[in-house]
């Protein structure tokens, strides 16, 4: 349930609540808003009744949050969520272009992509030091010398890194280097995972599951939120359909319907979900006429020549081509792309 105070509310009441709250066996969670502060009991709310807090000094209202997930849901906040990573911000309105290899292959190769694609207008640089393959015999990722040469791009451009982070294991390593850690369609019920880095505050990208539904997606959001790290971006990738055109099926429904129900930025994955070059682009204008905040999509100088993902991998000269079509679809639906901030420029 959510507990909405008086705007006029004293700390010392907000206190009180939150004491109440946590005698009645639930969790505080709090919400400052434009208005008034609101504060949420998370737990097994439903056994508690509301009446236990409405006569509290200082509360305007308790209300019911009916969806199973509770934090991660508009009703507990109605603003979308908005968080700064280095130079730019996710969510709020401006577009984030995150854009890079599938895979770190070699110093030189992440270098090179990381150089064109902040050319091209990207905001933050993906790059998979840990790769989760299909077959055990395909290429597995550098590992942490793949996270070193992307700290090195990052040094070289300004741009915040995206890696995929596979285990707990993995974590602290992880930590050392990214800006934002992804966790990939296969861990997306990792529920130990999530919990991992819920325990962090470092952004998180989580990313639709293969079979996930759009509600399962939030669980697995909820599951970071609850652990304290509100900065989640969710990502559409594309799902399993009985199509075989395509890798996967983009499910642009899940873009507006996300953003109804919940107030975490929300990506698309055009690379993945369409698993072709040649399609990536035309989705990736749907995705922003959709209503994303952002895309991330897979950069390769040679990828004819790449060890993961080379068919959906985007030449430079087609990224910065999709960059300039997407900038205008933005400008109809009266958003833009998140400029590239000074200090990147700078550092650059
Ligand atoms: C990736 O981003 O390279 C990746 C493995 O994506 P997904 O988890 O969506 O398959
Ligand atoms: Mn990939």
């Amino acid at each position: 349930m959510m507990i909405i105070m008086k705007s006029d509310a004293t700390q010392e009441q907000i206190d009180h609540v939150i004491e109440h709250i946590k005698e009645n066996g639930l969790t505080p969670h709090i919400s400052q808003g434009v208005e008034a502060t609101i504060i949420g009991a998370i737990g097994e709310a439903h056994n508690v009744p509301t009446d236990r807090f409405e006569g509290l000094d200082g509360v305007e209202m308790v209300k019911r949050i009916t969806q199973p997930f509770k934090l991660a849901s508009r009703q507990f906040h109605p603003q979308d969520s908005i968080f700064p990573l280095d130079g730019f911000k996710i969510g709020g309105g401006d577009i984030a272009i995150i854009a890079g290899p599938c895979s770190v292959e070699s110093r030189v190769q992440i270098l090179e992509t990381a150089q064109a694609v902040r050319e091209a207008g990207a905001n933050a640089l993906r790059g998979g030091a840990f790769k989760p393959r299909t077959s055990p015999y395909a290429f597995q990722g550098l590992g942490e010398e793949g996270l070193e040469y992307l700290a090195e791009a990052r040094g070289q451009t300004g741009m915040p890194i995206v890696a995929e982070i596979m285990s707990q294991s993995q974590l602290d390593v992880m930590l050392k280097y990214v800006d934002v850690l992804q966790i990939g369609a296969r861990n997306m019920q990792n529920y130990n995972l999530l919990r991992a880095v819920g325990e962090t505050r470092t952004p998180v990208l989580l990313k639709r599951g293969l079979s996930g539904t759009v509600e399962e997606l939030l669980m697995s959001a909820e599951y970071i939120l609850a652990g304290g790290n509100g900065q989640v971006m969710l990502c559409e990738r594309g799902i399993r359909t009985f199509e075989t055109a395509t890798r996967n099926t983009t499910d642009i429904n899940a873009i507006p319907v996300l953003k109804s129900l919940t107030h975490l930025p929300v990506i698309l994955d055009p690379s993945h979900s369409t698993g072709h070059a040649d399609y990536v682009t035309a989705v990736a204008r749907a995705a922003i006429a959709a209503g994303a905040d952002g895309l991330i999509i897979e950069v390769h100088p040679d990828p004819a020549h790449a060890l993961s993902d080379g068919r959906q991998s985007l030449k430079p000269e087609r990224f910065a081509e999709l960059v300039r079509q997407v900038a205008a679809i933005a400008g109809a639906v009266g958003r833009r792309i998140a400029p590239i901030h000074q200090t990147q420029l700078k550092e650059a």
